[in-house]
């Protein structure tokens, strides 16, 4: 099932989810602007987390090797992940918004991956398809399956 979590390491507020995250087109009036939910301990955004997508088998026989591969598995510490979410973010065509100082989750390396994947997680509507597209074709790393792409 999709569901909507707090991404603050240690929270496990979450709620059920639609299978289609929903876009919320801009109100004319704020205050009847559509937002995801948040999280009412942390006061952040959750995280939209979509159902997993089986691996499609015919892929599967045709790329043995499906494995991630070096690059997407080094872990960035704290310290190198802004340039690195910036970098990416450029790649991908979407905008930096950057991350929250506060919570646990600030204080752990991560993974190129676990980067992409969170700034994907972020991409909304017609932005996922060519944000995807960019990481394939720099990476062979598709963060809609979550999985190589060769
Ligand atoms: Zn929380």
């Amino acid at each position: 099932m999709a569901k909507w979590t707090c991404p603050i390491e240690g929270c496990d507020v979450w709620v059920g989810a639609p299978s289609v995250r929903p876009v919320h087109k801009a109100a004319l009036n704020p205050f009847f602007q559509g937002k995801d939910p948040h999280c009412p301990t942390h006061f952040v955004d959750l995280r939209y987390e979509p159902d997993p997508v089986p691996p499609d088998p015919a892929k599967v026989a045709k790329h043995p090797g499906y494995t991630l591969n070096k690059e997407l598995l080094t872990s960035y510490s704290i310290k190198d992940q802004p340039e690195l979410r910036k970098d990416l973010s450029k790649l991908m065509g979407i905008p930096d918004k950057g991350h929250k100082t506060h919570g646990k989750n600030f204080t752990s390396a991560q993974t190129m991956k676990q980067v992409i994947d969170n700034l994907f997680a972020t991409t909304q509507g017609t932005m996922r398809d060519s944000a995807a597209e960019a990481v394939i074709r720099a990476l062979g790393y598709d963060p809609r399956t979550m999985m190589m792409t060769k």
